[in-house]
């Protein structure tokens, strides 16, 4: 299972599905991709093969931001339905996750009461939970460190708002995922071997830290908003 993210100037697609078929490696039962471009987000998913995600991708849509996902089901049988990307009940935000979110009952209990879920996952909570937190914070960035904050487990997170064509947000606590950065893009990804496509260069995130991810600069930022700097490392071809 894996995540990919792309944001710059070209159409994203193709970046997405060919880093998607670099993480087959890990394994998967679905896939899935989301892009956002003026006509609002498009969702893509299956279950089964890349190849098969490929057929179902309109290549008609022309995005030059969105996000990917290979999915190893632990809640919710693999399906269509319970394939990644995930979005919040009014379609604002949608979100892919590799990991288990170890008390999505608890935050759905506190947090969710009046959201009706329409897939069996643990990953959906946590875009319900950035929806209902939004709506309290007004304030995307601070909605996604307080979910961060609440959320117990092991994950890759990485959240668009249809509302904003800039920026990708993501977070890690105990599963990997890298940033990578170009010139006029970056990139997002669980393996540097996935978007060697486009760069090699890398930043290595830390648990509980969040990321936006913007066409012309990242920011690494704490829980209590801090920002934080960080040089690259080149990641080896081979590596
Ligand atoms: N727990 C999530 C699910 O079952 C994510 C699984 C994964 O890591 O792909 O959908």
């Amino acid at each position: 299972c894996g995540i990919v993210g792309y944001i710059g100037q070209n159409d994203t697609k193709e970046i997405l599905l060919k880093g998607l078929e670099k993480l087959e490696y890990r394994g998967y039962d679905s896939a899935g991709i989301a892009t956002l471009n003026d006509n609002g987000v498009d969702v893509f998913k299956v279950k089964g093969r890349i190849a098969t995600l490929r057929e179902a991708v309109d290549e008609n849509v022309h995005a030059t931001m969105g996000i990917g996902h290979t999915r190893w089901a632990t809640h919710g049988a693999p399906s269509e339905l319970n394939a990644h990307p995930h979005q919040s009940t009014s379609g604002r935000f949608t979100i892919v996750h590799n990991g288990v979110i170890e008390n999505y009952t608890d935050v759905q209990e506190d947090y969710l009461s009046g959201v009706e879920l329409k897939s069996e996952t643990d990953t959906e909570i946590i875009v319900q939970l950035i929806e209902v937190l939004y709506n309290q914070m007004d304030d995307v960035s601070a909605a996604f460190r307080k979910a961060v904050e609440l959320l117990k487990g092991s994950y890759a997170i990485a959240l668009i708002d249809a509302e904003n064509a800039d920026t990708i947000y993501v977070a890690k606590n105990k599963s990997p995922l890298l940033v990578g950065l170009g010139d006029d893009f970056n990139v997002v990804s669980s393996d540097s071997m996935a978007m060697l496509q486009v760069t090699d260069q890398f930043l290595e995130l830390m648990d509980k830290e969040v990321v936006i991810v913007q066409r012309d600069g990242v920011e690494i930022q704490l829980l209590d908003g801090t920002k934080v700097e960080r040089e690259p490392f080149t990641a080896e071809l081979d590596a």
